[in-house]
């Protein structure tokens, strides 16, 4: 059964105390072999403009004073420019004290559009894209099903950052397994240093039934790595950021192993590296096993 598109299925955590509203139904990818959001959940749509307005004044109507607006499902920048500019314009005449207006995005869709589109976008009042990086590496990419490479996601995030978007990136820690482990890490500091993005934050894989990747995890030809494991991917990923990284950067999901937070990462970078060090080190963390999330 899929669920209408006007259903949001997952927003980003600090998006938790927004004003949520569907723009468009499902991902307009969906082959990311890691992910099982959507796949027999929800189809991809670009929901009618008059539905999405309509949802707008129904909610400025009964929270007028609220100050987040998130703008789902997977990916809404995946919809024509001239329509996002309509409903970006119309959330901020309906809602007066807005401060954020926010949306998942993906790298195929910005890469679509001109620089002239992105900063329609920016006009009308997009401050912030959530977007999966993933990976830097090309290798665990193609795997995976990304759809995208490291130079698309270079281009683009340099791109956003130039039109004066805010670009949140999301990293994937275990997502090449032992065998992509160390390329994975490499090529993910490497991605990192070329945008410094506005923000990064690392996740933890977990793979839910829903997600090709359940198959793989269960016959043992995909290893999931161990949480000491997964701690050494983002200890070793901070240790390669280029000096010129000054993004925020959160562990903030429940997948993480510690929870981290920076407003500057080039000022904690050392010392998040030696806390990480220190649980290394220690011996009930060697003998964690992984969670095992199969819903979030
Ligand atoms: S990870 Fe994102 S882009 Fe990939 S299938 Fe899932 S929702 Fe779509």
């Amino acid at each position: 059964m899929s669920l209408p598109p006007s259903h949001i299925i997952i927003r980003p955590p600090v998006e938790a105390y927004s004003i949520l509203i569907a723009v468009t139904g499902g991902c307009s990818w969906n082959e990311c072999r890691f992910c099982g959001i959507y796949k027999g959940v929800q189809d991809y749509v670009v929901r009618p403009l008059e539905d999405v307005l309509r949802d707008v004044d129904y909610l400025a109507n009964t929270y007028p004073n609220h100050k987040w607006v998130f703008l789902g499902n997977a990916n809404p920048t995946s919809a024509p420019t001239d329509y996002l500019v309509q409903i970006l314009r119309y959330v901020k005449t309906r809602f007066k004290n807005l401060e954020r207006l926010s949306a998942y995005s993906k790298a195929l869709d910005i890469v679509r559009k001109t620089d002239d589109e992105l900063r329609q976008l920016k006009e009308a009042g997009l401050d912030i894209v959530y977007m999966g990086l993933e990976s830097g590496s090309k290798t665990v990419l193609r795997l995976m099903r990304k759809g995208t490479n490291d130079r698309t996601i270079i281009e683009v995030g340099k791109r956003l950052l130039q039109a004066g978007i805010k670009l949140s990136l999301y990293i994937i820690l275990g997502l090449g397994s032992y065998e992509h482990s160390e390329d994975h890490v490499r090529e993910t500091a490497r991605v990192l240093t070329a945008i410094n993005p506005t923000i990064f934050r690392f996740r933890t894989l977990n793979v839910i039934p829903s997600s090709p990747l359940w198959t793989d995890v269960q016959d043992g030809t995909f290893k999931i790595m161990r949480p000491v494991d997964v701690l050494k991917e983002e200890r070793d990923i901070l240790q390669h950021l280029g000096p010129n990284v000054t993004s925020e950067m959160y562990n903030d999901h429940i997948s993480n192993y510690v929870t981290f937070s920076s407003k500057n990462i080039s000022l904690d970078k050392e010392r998040f590296i030696r806390e990480i060090d220190s649980l290394i080190e220690d011996p009930r963390i060697q003998q964690m096993e992984p969670k095992w999330l199969t819903h979030m």
